[in-house]
């Protein structure tokens, strides 16, 4: 576990010149509760994400991939360690955001009363784009996430589990994010959606030079996808490095269990 942990927090001559480093965590934890019922969800992690790369978050259910996803998008705070973000302060000067999280339930981002419209024009409305500009941008975001353009006046309610992601990530997209986090958002999804899901995310990777934190339980679905990866276990990181490499050779026998389950499941 210490080589895992040395190829992660390796030198910056090691990383290269275009990769640049966008994010960086040291020696992040969070504890919830106390005494008795004290919980330490993320243990120790330390990371890098760099610039336009997918870096996978694959752990079991209760790994804490969630708490890192929320520490990340500042919607949790860590209880020690430290969460840096590198190049954001130039990414904000060109009018990106920073980062915005796609969650595995999509209504849990999105309001059922409101049309599909509505939803992705509001974070253009409140950065005060004028209504026609936004609708304009809403039209574009739906063809790039490939939603027919038909669905504008429908409400979540009214779309499939498959277009409700799009929706969200349309959203996401909204305000140019240098990170998205997308923290298990397949998984309710069948094989054939995921895959296409997985495609447009990859395109937007290329064409945006965004990051993606991509987060799910089955390390079987990254290969070919991710760049690189860490595997959680118990808030901790137990292997990290290249996704193929990983995918093909992984060291630790907990991974090892992993690749095989999602095999023969
Ligand atoms: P994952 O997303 O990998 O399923 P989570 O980050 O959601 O894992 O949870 C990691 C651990 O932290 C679990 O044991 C969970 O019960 C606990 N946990 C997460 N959020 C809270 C919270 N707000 N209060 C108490 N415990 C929490
Ligand atoms: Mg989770």
């Amino acid at each position: 576990m210490s080589m895992d942990m040395q190829t992660e927090n390796g030198t910056q001559a090691e990383i290269g010149e275009n990769e640049r480093i966008m994010l960086e965590l040291v020696g992040v934890s969070k504890q919830f509760g106390s005494g008795k019922r004290l919980v330490t969800a993320v243990r120790d992690v330390s990371l890098r994400l760099r610039e336009n790369e997918v870096y996978a978050l694959i752990g079991e259910s209760g790994s804490g991939k969630s708490t890192m996803a929320e520490m990340i998008a500042g919607l949790q705070k860590p209880t020690s360690g430290t969460i840096r973000w590198l190049a954001a302060a130039e990414q904000e000067a060109n009018g990106r955001s920073r980062v915005q999280l796609v969650f595995q339930n999509p209504d849990r981002s999105l309001n059922p009363y409101w049309k599909v419209e509505e939803l992705v024009a509001e974070p253009l409305l409140l950065r005060r784009v004028d209504r026609a500009t936004a609708r304009k941008r809403v039209e574009e975001l739906l063809e790039r996430v490939r939603l027919p353009r038909a669905l504008l006046d429908r409400r979540p309610g009214e779309c499939s589990c498959g277009q409700k992601q799009r929706i969200a990530i349309a959203r996401a997209l909204a305000v140019s994010p240098a990170l998205l986090i997308a923290d298990e958002i397949t998984s309710a999804l069948d094989p054939k959606t995921e895959a296409d899901i997985l495609a447009l995310l990859a395109s937007l990777k290329a064409e945006r030079r965004m990051s993606i934190l991509y987060i799910t339980h089955r390390l079987e679905t990254v290969q070919g996808f991710a760049d690189r990866l860490a595997v959680m276990k118990d808030g901790a990181i137990v292997e990290a490095g290249e996704a193929e490499e990983i995918c093909t050779r992984p060291r630790s026998a907990y991974t090892r269990a992993l690749l095989a389950a999602g095999l023969f499941a």
